[in-house]
């Protein structure tokens, strides 16, 4: 994992535009990180009299531009530096970072240590984990129609008919397969069978050993953040009951955002 220090407004920016770009990218060409053991240091160098800062947590493996050890201006250290805007994908948390009663940055206590869907593999999870992994985003209850030929998968607007549009919770979820056959009950063993869950589906993103996202609520400590994300489907769905079932093909979406 490393680090970065952001203005609340680029980060604000970053979540209306899908990629994150701060100041230093047009005037050095990178983007400042740090690792774990330098963040709270540069902190109290470089920010100590600015206020409303975020701390983003970035994966590495996930960046879509290069990631290089230089070192740092001044410091005998090497630094990590981003080659480009930091794809969001590659964010997996973002806390607001403000300094102690002392004036000081610390490392935050949250990102210390490893969480349990980090560090535990997904068939060793305790039923209460494992239902938690699921964001609530409903995008695995709308009806989707695959091509015969090529085997292609659509993604259509219309949810099945027990979604329940406040909530975007399943009306019946522990009955969830006997009300509706083809809804199915995910488990470990499965998982890796099922080829149609959403992108950003926390079960999928574990399942291909990549990170679960900043506005996952285990990440954000909140249901609210997978709206705001524009992840959640609330809002956003036909009900089945309002659909021509017969022309599913209708109602295709390219994007699910
Ligand atoms: S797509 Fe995945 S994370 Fe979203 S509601 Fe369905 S199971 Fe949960
Ligand atoms: S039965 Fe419930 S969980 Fe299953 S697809 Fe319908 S609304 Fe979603």
């Amino acid at each position: 994992m490393i680090y970065h220090i952001a203005l609340r407004q680029d980060w604000e920016d970053a979540t209306e535009t899908g990629i994150y770009v701060c100041a230093s990218l047009e005037s050095q060409g990178f983007i400042h990180c740090s690792t774990a053991d330098q963040v709270a240091r540069v902190a109290n160098n470089i920010f100590k009299e600015t206020t409303g800062l975020k701390m983003l947590q970035i994966t590495e493996e996930t960046l879509e531009f290069p990631l290089r050890y230089e070192q740092g201006e001044d410091l005998p250290e090497l630094f990590p530096h981003v080659y480009g805007p930091i794809n969001l994908e590659a964010v997996t948390q973002v806390i607001d970072f403000d300094p102690d009663d002392n004036g000081l940055y610390i490392f935050p206590e949250e990102f210390a240590h490893p969480k349990f869907w980090q560090e535990t593999s997904l068939k060793y999870l305790t039923l209460e984990q494992w239902e938690s992994l699921c964001d609530g985003c409903a995008r695995c209850c709308l009806y989707k129609i695959q091509d015969i030929d090529t085997d292609e998968l659509f993604y259509t607007n219309v949810a099945c008919r027990f979604l329940e549009a406040e909530t975007c919770r399943c009306t019946d979820y522990i009955h969830r397969h006997d009300i509706m056959p083809t809804c199915i009950i995910l488990t470990p063993r499965n998982l890796a069978e099922i080829d149609w869950m959403p992108e950003t589906c926390a079960y999928r993103l574990l399942n291909e050993g990549k990170p679960l996202r900043w506005w996952h609520p285990l990440n954000s400590h909140g249901p609210d953040s997978v709206r705001a994300a524009g992840i959640s489907i609330c809002g956003k769905y036909l009900p089945e009951e309002q659909a021509d079932m017969d022309h599913l093909e209708n109602y295709i979406v390219e994007d699910l955002q």
